[in-house]
């Protein structure tokens, strides 16, 4: 296997190669939301102690705008509402040689299951299409990286404090197949068409996206 794709690619390009082929090689800077939830995430099972979280928050950004406390103040109060399991590992690296993708399950617990923390809100009932696609990378994932068979994860939404079980089905694992099968294209250098009802609205892309051929082979088609 040359290239792995990494899982958040393989979501990427369900919602859209072409997006994909235009940011790959750009480094993506960590949202402070998402350090708030990943960190708040990091403690539930445990005594959520605001200032404690909050160092740690400031240590990984140290330039955390003012208003990330008040989202951490809002998270905490919104977990302390739930029950949460304890992982037994946290940030695990895994992979799947047979699809070529690698990620990182953000909670494993004893069980088998895992977690994965996201800084969206939640959806009014279960988890949203791209999560659901996620955790199916994440099954096949563990299942090879730890040689058993894993059923399902949760989905942590943490700024709302809601845990959701998802169980891939074979729907979501055709997703998953299809967006794999897209973003190898990509990797492949293809310069994918655009799609049908692709989420433009305020894609950064969109100028560049219509603009027309930018390659000589493509002034040729
Ligand atoms: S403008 Fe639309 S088709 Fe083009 S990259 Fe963005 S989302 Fe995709």
């Amino acid at each position: 296997m040359d290239e792995y794709i990494p899982v958040s690619g393989v979501v990427a390009c369900h919602i859209c190669p072409r997006r994909y082929y235009f940011e790959r090689s750009e480094e993506r800077e960590e949202s402070p939301r998402y350090t708030v939830c990943k960190q708040v995430s990091a403690h539930l099972g445990e005594l959520l102690e605001p200032e404690e979280i909050w160092r740690e928050i400031l240590c990984v950004l140290p330039d955390a705008p003012a208003e990330t406390r008040e989202l951490l103040d809002g998270c905490i109060s919104a977990c302390r509402e739930t029950a949460w399991q304890r992982p037994v590992q946290t940030d695990l690296a895994v992979e799947s040689d047979l699809l070529g993708i690698r990620g990182r399950v953000d909670k494993v617990f004893e069980d088998g299951t895992f977690a994965i923390a996201r800084s969206s809100t939640a959806p009014r009932a279960g988890v949203y299409g791209t999560d659901r696609l996620r955790v199916a990378c994440y099954v096949a994932c563990l299942k090879e990286t730890l040689g058993r068979a894993v059923a399902g994860g949760y989905v942590e939404y943490v700024a709302d404090g809601a845990c959701r079980f998802v169980e891939p089905q074979p729907r979501d694992r055709r997703e998953m197949l299809r967006a794999i099968r897209a973003a190898k294209r990509v990797v492949a250098g293809e310069i994918p068409p655009r799609p049908l009802r692709a989420p433009c609205d305020g894609c950064p892309h969109l100028e560049r996206c219509t603009a027309g051929p930018r390659r000589l082979s493509d002034l040729f088609r």
